[in-house]
């Protein structure tokens, strides 16, 4: 494109929110095929919220909930936020203690798996089944249940373990935006294929996919292998953007012909991103493509 025909398009995105990052995004916009999208914070709100919760051993809804607390308040991920405002609101409903926790020694977080500390003398550990397996406790089948269960409702499941043993657990949902589907489907439309890709587990992310409209899913994949992911699919020819939040998405959004950035999302991914989606609106991915193919149609 030339230099004129970028800036206007440049200037166009910027009052629609969509921040390109030079000419040779929007040159390359153009031809993109696939688009990549993570799950959380993404095609969902990113704001997750504790739906229920359980108890699994003999331990009191007031310790529970106190220990749960003690670890995640030492924890920036969005789920460790969630179980911290819904057990503190738990506390205050049953009238009980929210302890003070400056007895939190050696914590220490396991991504994509969760968080682990000791809290006075109790060994404690909040996170997923990986977590579980990383920590030597054992998943019983009531327990499995549960999980099956919440899965199925695109539910995450929050383990809570004490001294080994699982004492509890949390069910957190975290909604799809409202725009997800049309913007699926539209994009289908447009020719472009739509694929999710997580770390989350894969029931939850099976389910999320459905509700969206995508059928194409990678599920319990680390920040490298999104990657490693989105390098596949160029091997076999597709011309691939990645729409992604968190710095687990960051080495995806550099591998990926075109990085989307959703402005919400942390600074890491931004930085590693071509084309910031400002408003966080998934409408403006198809905004981005719309006025890069458009552009280049002009010049071509
Ligand atoms: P995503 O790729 O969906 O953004 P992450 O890689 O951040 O997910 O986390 C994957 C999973 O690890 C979560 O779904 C959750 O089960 C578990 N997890 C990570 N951190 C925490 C935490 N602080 N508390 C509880 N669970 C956690
Ligand atoms: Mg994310």
């Amino acid at each position: 494109a030339t230099p004129t025909a970028v800036m206007v398009a440049t200037g166009k995105g910027a009052t629609q929110g969509v921040l390109i990052k030079g000419g040779n995004a929007l040159e390359k916009a153009h031809k993109v095929n696939t688009i990549v999208f993570d799950k959380t914070g993404t095609l969902t709100v990113g704001k997750p919220e504790v739906v229920s919760d359980v108890l699994f051993s003999e331990i009191s809804m007031e310790e529970f909930c106190n220990l749960a607390i003690a670890v995640e308040a030492n924890s920036e991920h969005p789920i460790a936020k969630a179980i911290v405002e819904h057990a503190k609101n738990k506390l205050l409903d049953h009238k009980s203690q929210i302890a003070n926790n400056s007895v939190v020694k050696d914590f220490e977080e396991h991504p994509g798996a969760g968080v682990g500390c000791k809290v006075g003398d109790k060994t404690v550990f909040v996170g997923n089944k990986k977590l579980m397996r990383l920590s030597n406790v054992s998943v019983d089948p009531e327990i499995e249940n549960y999980f099956s269960d919440n899965e199925k409702l695109a539910r995450t499941c929050v383990l809570v373990a004490v001294d080994g043993k699982v004492a509890g657990a949390f069910a957190v949902t975290d909604p799809v935006k409202p725009e997800a589907v049309h913007v699926i489907s539209f994009l289908r439309s447009m020719n472009v294929n739509s694929i999710m890709v997580t770390g989350d587990n894969w029931s939850t992310a099976t389910a999320i996919a459905k509700e969206v409209g995508i059928e194409n899913v990678y599920a319990e994949i680390d920040p490298l292998g999104k990657a490693d992911r989105v390098k596949d699919l160029q091997a076999r020819g597709k011309i691939v953007a990645m729409v992604g939040d968190g710095i687990n998405d960051s080495p995806a959004l550099v591998a990926a012909n075109v990085g989307m950035a959703i402005g919400a999302g942390t600074d890491v991914a931004i930085e590693a991103a071509d084309i910031v989606l400002i408003k966080s609106n998934l409408e403006d991915v198809i905004t981005a493509v719309d006025l890069s193919r458009k552009t280049i149609a002009r010049i071509h």
